[in-house]
């Protein structure tokens, strides 16, 4: 049996700019004809724009059967950000990857917590839709950019967190002088890799906070370093899972993987 992922051909419907960082791609066409959710509200797939061999990972903002909806952020320089600022990119095709996610909420959570930048924002809207969600006090700490009251939908409990202007984060250092919730709970972060680290030492070391309550994900690496090595988080996650490895180790799996280090 081919352990290969699952690749898809879309068609690009259309690219509409929600603020100055943030464009929205819709992707369709009967190349998506066997796309199917995992109905995980994290789950991202692959994206490979033309001319090019290297994916990026996207959430699915939304998929309605028919159409892929991916919020991308724009930045200094990319190569999909490159890509999706170009003047014309409707009707050119694009290779998605399966999509895979990695929320897992326990039964048992009496709150949910979500923390993120501008990338992780596709993500908490749509876990902030989800039932799981709907069912506990769910709080959103978003740190962005640009003015995007409107993006989660009006019942979402969210504190919105200037981003410094030099685009630094600093979202560790808000995580780490939360006022927590009683209680049991989940919490679920992405972000800039840097802060991600931080944040995994925080809650492992002084939160002591065991693996099942926590999801804390590196979307992007900041600086000037060598670009991080593209790498498909699916085959290293399907590998930890059958390792039985935490989330959290499989996490580090995956960032140490794209900083090429064992
Ligand atoms: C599971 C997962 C889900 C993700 N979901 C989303 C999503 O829904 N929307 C989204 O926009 N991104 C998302 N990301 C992050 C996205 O994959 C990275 O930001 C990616 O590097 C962007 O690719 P690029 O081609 O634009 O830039 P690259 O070619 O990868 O990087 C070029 C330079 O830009 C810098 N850079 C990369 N990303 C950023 C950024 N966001 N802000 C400032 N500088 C940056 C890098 O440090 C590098 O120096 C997700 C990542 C993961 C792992």
């Amino acid at each position: 049996m081919s352990t290969r992922a699952q690749q898809f051909t879309a068609d690009v419907l259309g690219r509409r700019r929600l603020s100055a960082h943030l464009l929205r791609l819709t992707l369709g066409g009967p190349g998506l004809a066997d796309f199917r959710s995992t109905g995980i509200p994290d789950e991202w797939v692959g994206l490979v724009v033309p001319g090019q061999f290297q994916s990026r990972y996207y959430t699915v903002r939304e998929w309605d059967g028919e159409v892929l909806t991916l919020d991308v952020v724009v930045h200094d320089v990319g190569l999909v950000t490159e890509w999706a600022t170009r003047p014309a990119v409707a009707g050119e095709q694009v290779t998605i990857t399966e999509p895979k996610g990695s929320f897992a909420m326990p039964e048992d959570a009496g709150w949910l917590l979500l923390v993120g930048d501008l990338t992780a924002l596709p993500a908490m809207a749509r876990i902030a839709g989800t039932p799981e969600a709907a069912r506990v006090p769910t709080h959103v700490w978003a740190e962005v950019p640009d003015e995007l009251g409107d993006y989660l939908s009006a019942d979402v409990d969210v504190t919105w967190l200037d981003q410094p202007a030099d685009g630094s984060s600093r979202l560790a250092s808000v995580v780490e002088s939360l006022e927590w919730p009683a209680g049991q709970g989940y919490f679920w972060m992405a972000g800039e890799s840097a802060q991600m680290r931080a944040i995994r030492k925080h809650l492992m070391r002084e939160r002591r906070l065991p693996p099942t309550a926590y999801d804390v994900m590196g979307y992007w690496r900041g600086g000037a370093q060598r670009q991080p090595r593209a790498v498909d988080p699916g085959p290293i996650w399907r590998a930890g899972k059958a390792a039985g490895k935490s989330d959290e180790q499989i996490w580090a799996d995956y960032d140490a993987a794209r900083e090429g280090q064992p």
